[in-house]
């Protein structure tokens, strides 16, 4: 298993050790439970959806980079396919605090870039901060959205979030996770250029019409995308290179690993994502990086 899960794993019950290990022994292992892995492990372990749930937060908590606060939280969605995916926070050093990822972002973001359609319930093992609050009422399905935290009793969003403002205040109708291709095309026939494309043109920007998408290729030749990620109170829009960064880490690869970078972003857009992605970057120790304009 991944080095960063040892420490934890005494942790986990001998039964559930037992289910998970042929699974988390595989060296391909990315931080995520197939529908039917999920089904095998609860009937092997007797565990409903909520107990699994809570039993693998220190795994994904053993996934956070906290060079800063050295506070790791773990969050597991589940999606409406019952696949469940891991989420931790992430700090980087050198870089605003404002560049920070929440573990909630990370393993809805995580679903996201996995084609999870829509998620149904979170579990975190800390109470969700109001920043991930809000942006998880960017969501499609989020008055349904059930929230689950270690000695409470199972909650939806809303009642941790009441009287939110949201999308429909806003007039929007396309949410954060729904099928959409804003049909952008660049003249490339760069692999890392057209993952960059194809997250672009499925990202959730309906406020600045700025639409981006991120393409990291690691130093064994694997590339990560991320879609940009708005929401309606700005403040918690998920840059899209962060959410190649969590797909990245989740798949247990080293931020410093990163061998090139590509943006993809309108020319003439309100917004850009170039100054931070290229700081961010730059401070992870990657130095190529490159700009691409949307056609
Ligand atoms: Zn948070």
């Amino acid at each position: 298993m991944h080095a960063r899960f040892q420490s934890v794993w005494p942790q986990l019950s001998e039964k559930l050790q037992s289910a998970l290990k042929p699974i988390i022994d595989d060296p391909d292992f990315s931080a995520m439970l197939t529908a039917e892995q999920v089904l095998q492990i609860k009937s092997a372990c007797l565990y409903h959806d909520d107990e699994l749930a809570f039993a693998l937060l220190p795994l994904a908590a053993a996934c956070a980079v906290t060079p800063i606060s050295h506070f790791n939280v773990g969050a597991i969605s589940r999606g409406v396919s019952g696949n469940l995916y891991f989420g931790a926070n992430m700090e980087f050093s050198h870089c605003a605090l404002q560049q920070s990822v929440h573990a909630e972002q990370s393993a809805i973001t995580h679903a996201w870039l996995r084609g999870e359609k829509q998620i149904v319930a979170m579990t975190v093992n800390y109470t969700p901060c109001g920043h991930c609050r809000q942006f998880m009422n960017e969501l499609r399905g989020n008055e349904s959205l059930s929230i689950h935290l270690p000695g409470r009793q199972p909650a939806k969003l809303h009642d941790y979030l009441p009287d939110a403002f949201g999308p429909v205040d806003l007039n929007i109708t396309t949410l954060l996770m729904d099928d959409i291709h804003h049909g952008y095309t660049i003249d490339s026939h760069d692999p890392l250029v057209k993952s960059a494309l194809s997250a672009a043109n499925q990202s959730h920007a309906p406020y600045s019409l700025s639409h981006s998408g991120v393409a990291l290729q690691h130093k064994d030749g694997t590339i990560f995308s991320g879609k940009y990620a708005e929401n309606a109170a700005f403040n918690p829009s998920f840059p899209p290179l962060q959410a190649a960064l969590v797909l990245l880490n989740l798949s247990g690869k080293k931020l410093e690993d990163i061998e090139r970078a590509v943006l993809v972003e309108g020319k003439d857009s309100i917004l850009s994502q170039w100054a931070t992605t290229e700081l961010v970057l730059k401070n992870l120790g990657c130095q190529h990086i490159e700009l691409h304009h949307l056609v």
